[in-house]
């Protein structure tokens, strides 16, 4: 399941919640677990002893036995009956226990928001509410459940007092032993023990059926369409976007509208305009976090998905809005993955060109501080310079930052641009950013509105035009940023 977790494409995880899928991973394989180990053992030993004590009834007495199997289909029948709804309960309870543990996940993920906005009392009620739909669940499974052995005990009874009744009835001179009797009463008495077991096993058994079709749907789920055989070792960097469309599952306007365009080694395209144009969109088809609706995407003139994914991805940085950080050391989270044996001098290379290393040194361990989970022990512009420095480290040709300069202060920004601008020459790089101070050096800028690019040039090229997007979006901002007039102390005085 975790293989499959850490191939599915991006997709699956914009429609599928990490708390049904964590919840998925542990309380539903832990049911499957016990049906695939105690249930099973259960279900072998008891079903050998009915065989074996049905074998030994039908050598004594054959016609007494089949009056014995004449009751097996109602057995069957109810099993089958009360299997089918403990299968749904099962379902019911798996759904919900997912459900509770995506609740938990959000108010401890958005803990400062539930204590500012006041919404204790929201998050207590829906997790109340989460939580009784379990309990129901539970109850409705546990009154199924606890019927079935009886029940089947019951019709086991029945067909006791029926073997009693005909051999009392008998007469005399009847072909059976007191002895073989007695020995055919004492094997049927000894068969209620494995029935019930058997029948009682029956819930645990549909819970883990239940979860072994959830865990199975996982694991069957498609992954990463990686049918790429081509390699490249080490791209020059040249992009080439061919008509490409996108429009995202679900959704019926495109996020990507006919886009064609070519980025030349070492070139820097920046990416602007308007919030939701499309911007991040188009930086994540390029590592093919989303395969195109239409068009391509070539690298050094090799269309990308003839390539593998991970010969690919080896060849591009990528510094995204939401910075992922693990509950690891500053060095780990620098290093990450195959990058993990970098030596130290490399690391702290890195970190120094993207002025990590200032704040670095000031922590309790250095580069060996634990940074708490998603770097929560660290400020927004400490954990941009990491996830900066990681790509820094990977040194791929293709560098994609997206607002990756946003949580800096002016005077770390300057910084960063700084060694963005020693970076950027030897390799391609698509910055995306909403302050355009920051890509004015930019080769080209690229403007896209509504998923196309509707203005293309440098910024001066661009704000000679007054009526283009561009120079409306930078009036506007220069606006924003001209200081108003700050009332000073005494005059408040
Ligand atoms: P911003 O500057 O605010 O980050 P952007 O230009 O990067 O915006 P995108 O994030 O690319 O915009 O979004 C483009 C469009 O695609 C938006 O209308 C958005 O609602 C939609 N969109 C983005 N991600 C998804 C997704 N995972 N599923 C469905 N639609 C999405």
């Amino acid at each position: 399941m975790f293989d499959r977790l850490v191939t599915l494409p991006q997709k699956y995880y914009d429609h599928h919640a990490s708390g049904v899928l964590i919840s998925k991973l542990t309380f539903n394989v832990t049911q499957l677990t016990d049906a695939a180990t105690n249930v099973l053992t259960v279900i072998v030993r008891d079903s050998l002893a009915v065989i074996g004590l049905l074998a030994w009834m039908f050598y004594l007495d054959w016609k007494l036995t089949l009056i014995t199997f004449a009751m097996a289909p109602l057995i069957v029948l109810i099993v089958k009956r009360l299997g089918g709804r403990l299968r749904h309960m099962s379902h019911n309870l798996q759904q919900s226990m997912g459900d509770l543990t995506h609740v938990l996940e959000e108010t401890m993920a958005g803990r400062q928001i539930v204590s500012l906005f006041g919404g204790q009392d929201y998050e207590r009620k829906r997790f109340a509410k989460t939580a009784n739909w379990v309990r129901r669940f539970q109850f409705k499974f546990i009154g199924a459940q606890s019927a079935s052995a009886p029940a089947a005990q019951l019709v086991a009874a029945i067909a006791l007092a029926i073997v009693i009744y005909i051999v009392a009835n008998r007469p005399l001179a009847s072909e059976i032993t007191v002895g073989a009797f007695v020995s055919y009463f004492a094997a049927m008495g000894m068969l209620l023990d494995p029935l019930k077991r058997l029948t009682g096993v029956n819930g645990r058994l549909q819970k883990g059926l239940a979860a072994a079709e959830s865990v199975f749907e996982l694991i069957d789920e498609t992954p990463e369409i990686d049918t790429g055989t081509r390699l490249v070792e080490s791209a020059t960097g040249r992009l080439e976007l061919r008509d490409l469309s996108f429009t995202y599952a679900g959704t019926q306007t495109p996020a990507i509208k006919d886009i064609s365009a070519s980025v030349a080694p070492g070139e820097t395209v920046a990416l602007v305009g308007p919030s939701g144009a499309g911007k991040s969109t188009l930086a994540n088809l390029i590592p093919r976090f989303y395969n195109p609706t239409e068009g391509q995407i070539l690298l050094d003139g090799i269309d990308t998905t003839t390539l593998t994914l991970g010969s690919l991805r080896r060849n591009i940085a990528l510094v995204s809005q939401d910075i992922v950080l693990f509950n690891d050391t500053v060095r780990a989270n620098i290093a990450y993955g195959p990058l993990s044996d970098a030596s130290e001098a490399a690391i702290v290379n890195a970190a120094t060109k993207a002025h990590a290393m200032e704040f670095i040194r000031e922590l309790p361990e250095g580069l060996d501080t634990l940074i708490g989970e998603n770097g929560v022990r660290l400020s927004g512009g400490q954990r941009q310079r990491l996830a900066i420095a990681r790509a820094f480290l990977k040194d791929a040709p293709v560098l994609i930052l997206d607002e990756a300069t946003s949580s800096l202060d002016s005077e770390t920004e300057r910084h960063i641009q700084a060694a963005i601008e020693t970076l950027r020459h030897a390799r391609t790089t698509i910055i995306i950013a909403h302050r355009l101070s920051t890509i004015e050096k930019a080769h080209r800028i690229l403007v896209m509105a509504e998923g196309r690019i509707v203005e293309s040039g440098t910024h001066s090229s661009l704000l000679s035009d007054k009526n283009s997007l561009y120079a409306g979006l930078y009036r506007f901002q220069f606006s924003q940023q001209t200081p108003t007039a700050v009332p000073k102390l005494a005059d408040a005085n």
